[in-house]
Parts: C-alpha cells; sequence; structure tokens
C-alpha cells in the first residue's frame, strides 16, 4: 500500500481529493511548485477574460453586476444542498460532484475577472490574506475551535 508524503495511506485520501500525487503537490512549498500554482491561476485569469472578449461581454461587466453574479452562482452551490443534512448532504454532493464543480467554477469564472479588471494578482493576494488570517486565528488559540477571532 502507498503512503504519500502527508503521511496518509493512499486509500484514506477523500476521493474529492484525488490521488497520491496530488497529495504531494499540495504539501511541496517549494518555490519552484509556487511559481507553477501561480502561472496556473494567472492562465485561468487570461482564459477567463479571453472567453469574456471572444464575447465582447465586458461591455456589460461593471464591478457592482460582477459581485452580483458571484453571489448568484455562489448561491447554486447552496441550492445544490437545499433540503439536505448531514449523510444524506454527503452522498447527495457525491453523486452529484460534475454539477458542484460546475458552480464552483462558475463562482471562479466571477473572481477572476473581477480580480483581472482591478489588477489584482490573486496568487499573491490570497497568500497575504492566508497570512493575515493566521495572524487573527494564532494556531495555538483557534485549533478545534470554530469562534471568532474576536471571541479566542
Ligand atoms: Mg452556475
Amino acid at each position: 500500500m502507498s503512503v504519500s508524503k502527508l503521511g496518509r495511506k493512499a486509500s484514506d485520501q477523500p476521493a474529492a481529493e484525488g490521488g497520491t500525487r496530488r497529495a504531494i503537490r499540495r504539501v511541496n512549498h517549494g518555490k519552484t511548485k509556487q511559481l507553477v500554482r501561480a502561472r496556473n491561476l494567472d492562465a485561468l485569469t487570461q482564459a477567463a477574460a479571453r472567453f469574456r472578449d471572444d464575447r465582447d461581454w465586458k461591455q456589460f461587466h461593471n464591478p457592482k453586476d460582477m459581485a452580483l453574479s458571484m453571489c448568484l452562482e455562489a448561491s447554486e452551490v447552496l441550492e445544490l444542498m437545499q433540503w439536505k443534512n448531514g449523510a444524506e448532504l454527503i452522498a447527495h454532493l457525491h453523486a452529484r460532484r460534475e454539477d458542484l464543480a460546475d458552480e464552483l467554477s462558475d463562482v471562479l469564472y466571477w473572481v477572476l475577472t473581477i480580480a483581472h479588471d482591478f489588477d489584482i494578482e490573486l496568487s499573491d493576494a490570497f497568500r497575504r490574506k492566508l497570512a493575515k488570517s493566521a495572524k487573527k486565528y494564532p494556531i495555538d488559540k483557534s485549533r478545534g475551535r470554530a469562534s471568532k477571532y474576536t471571541e479566542l
């Protein structure tokens, strides 16, 4: 049985997470891997902008309506979960995994295009925000707790 660098058996990994190769990629924080991820996100941003430009849709895209569209797509993620809870919800989402992937991708499309239009480099922005969150939620105070940072 293969064991990933995460120290988990391949068979222990959730199906949604993919195989050992992806798990290894997740834990590899070397500079080369960071550059690869940054290029991938940039490539997705360019693909989203190209999709829009090919259809001449930028003329309809003001920040407010783009943010509204992002929220509507997030609501479609929620819609997949409506009236289901617990084990039934998890089973339902696994059964509708492709629909979930579509809706998450729709949300990402708007995240990418809003970032594009405001020259936000999302790889760096995400890491900066994660660092801010890490300060708000120190591991020793927040580990295993669902409290807001003001209540830690
Ligand atoms: Mg959608």
